[in-house]
């Protein structure tokens, strides 16, 4: 086995720690799918001792006391923690192609995108201590009362393989600026660069406990921290399946839980469109990360009367991605995650032609490319609302086409699913575009783009896209409870 990653153990009370069972889960490179290193298995026995270690770290009360610091205070460690991400952006964004796939200057960018939220966060933390004690008017001057934002306490944080280190950030980041400790499990399909955040912390001498980083199965970890009795809230991103049982175990102790699952988001097309444009977005909107977002744009709908020209230019454009290693210049798709992910796609694809859907482009292996989980960037039309690959997530590169015939029924097929993500209108009329965003049952909308993502902004979805946002204050809420305190001024009895 050729080792291309660090050797790491577990993360726990700020040392590394060997897996009770001493187990170790294959790191597969997805585009060689050769075995590339280890990644400590945590079980029970291992969250026992980082959730102590966890609960140490909120409760110390002297020391490196963490949860009753000033937000300044943990401002300055998160701060750190970026600074350190940024001077080993090379080094991570290559850990993370190779770990998960994707082409490397992505996953630069993504780290990049990582500093940034860590900053974002250190800010709120900075803000949270002007919050404090925050007054509120009352109807009886007999009364004053003010407001105290806390922090929730122990929180466990399971997240995906699509973004390892972002979507972990996306939690480690606002829990840390609330004050809060946190255990993160992140998936046993990419969890190197998280690993790597815990040699961050220990660089920049993050108190000991305040972050726990366990690998391992999601049965054998993530459901004893989900759980788990002295975790206050769990906090997850991954597939809807999953996050129902996380609520079920959640629901057993009455645990708040907040839940990003999965999407099959629409791009609505409009007859007013430049359609070079439009074809630039709907084909990054459902490309980009190899269609691997849970906010992936891959339901295309387009208006009937500029459906053949559109898809024709669309067609080319996709057929122009470049698909190749991540690490080769110009790679704009790599390999999917796994050799399960591939089997997945190619058969929700094979289904779909069986049914009697049309294969506009792509639909199987690059001919080019003889090793590695790699599946051609894949448009499909003729399909009805009732195919599987119509209605189910593929977390793959599969663009699924319908046409409309008014703005009426393109909300009415946009809003027919079971998720609630996303959702993006493309047209050169404003006041449509307003009007549809609005009209869309999703936590977030894009206009005539697909995909930007900022931490400023709140990011999540409604019905079986999971409920709580992530980014933006509404981030930092997620792990914040609130507290009014109310004082008798007077002295005559009540
Ligand atoms: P997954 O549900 O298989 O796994 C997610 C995490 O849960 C992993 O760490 C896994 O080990 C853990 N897990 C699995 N079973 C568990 C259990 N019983 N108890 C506790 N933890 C358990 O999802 P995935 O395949 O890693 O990620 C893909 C999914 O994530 C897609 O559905 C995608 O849409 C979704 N996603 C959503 C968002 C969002 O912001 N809404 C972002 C990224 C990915």
């Amino acid at each position: 086995m050729e080792t291309k990653i660090p050797c790491r153990q577990l993360f726990i009370d700020g040392k590394w720690v060997e897996p009770i069972t001493k187990r170790r889960i294959p790191v597969i490179n997805p585009a060689t799918e050769q075995t590339i290193g280890l990644i400590p298995a945590a079980t029970g026995e291992d969250v026992e001792l980082a959730v102590d270690a966890a609960r140490r770290a909120f409760a110390r009360n002297k020391g490196a006391d963490w949860a009753k610091a000033p937000g300044a205070v943990r401002a300055k460690y998160l701060r750190a923690i970026a600074a350190k991400i940024t001077e080993r952006k090379t080094e991570l964004a290559k850990l993370e192609a190779l770990d998960c796939g994707k082409p490397l200057d992505e996953a630069a960018w993504d780290i990049d995108d990582v500093a940034s939220c860590f900053e974002y966060f250190a800010d709120h933390a900075e803000a949270l201590d002007a919050q404090q004690k925050a007054p509120l008017s009352l109807p009886m001057e007999t009364f004053k009362c003010h407001i105290l934002k806390e922090p929730v306490g122990v929180v466990g944080l399971i997240t995906p393989w699509n973004y390892p280190l972002l979507m972990a950030t996306w939690k480690v980041a606002p829990a840390l600026a609330a004050g809060c400790t946190a255990i993160l499990k992140p998936s046993e399909l990419a969890s190197v660069t998280c690993l790597e955040l815990a040699d961050v912390c220990i660089e920049v001498g993050l108190p000991p406990g305040v972050l726990n980083i366990l690998t391992g199965l999601g049965s054998e970890a993530g459901a004893p921290l989900s759980s788990h009795p002295h975790v206050d809230k769990i906090a997850f991103t991954g597939s809807t399946v999953t996050g129902s049982k996380i609520m079920t175990a959640a629901a057993q102790l009455v645990k708040p839980v907040s839940l990003e699952l999965g999407g099959k988001s629409p791009i609505l097309v409009f007859e007013d469109v430049d359609l070079d444009k439009a074809a630039e977005w709907t084909a990054f909107g459902c490309f980009w990360t190899n269609g691997q977002i849970c906010s992936a744009t891959s339901r295309l709908l387009v208006h009937e009367s500029i459906a053949a020209e559109f898809l024709d230019k669309l067609v080319k454009w996709t057929k122009n991605i470049k698909i190749s290693d991540p690490f080769e210049e110009g790679c704009r798709l790599g390999p999917v995650v796994s050799r399960e992910q591939y089997e997945k796609i190619l058969k929700l694809v094979s289904t779909a032609k069986s049914e009697g859907a049309t294969i506009l482009c792509g639909g199987g292996r690059p001919q080019h490319l003889k090793m590695g989980f790699y599946i051609e960037p894949t448009i499909i039309s003729d399909v009805t609302t009732s195919m599987q690959i119509w209605r189910e997530e593929v977390f793959g590169p599969v663009l699924c086409v319908k046409t409309f015939s008014s703005e009426d029924e393109a909300i009415e097929l946009a809003n027919d699913t079971q998720y609630g993500l996303a959702g993006a209108v493309i047209s050169n009329d404003l006041e449509r575009c307003e009007r549809v965003s609005k009209a869309l049952n999703a936590g977030i909308v894009w206009i005539n783009c697909s995909q930007p993502c900022f931490c400023q902004a709140p990011w999540g979805g409604n019905k079986r896209s999971g409920f709580g946002r992530e980014l933006g204050p509404r981030g930092l809420d997620n792990y914040l409870s609130v507290k009014q305190v109310t004082q008798y001024l007077s002295n005559e009895p009540w």
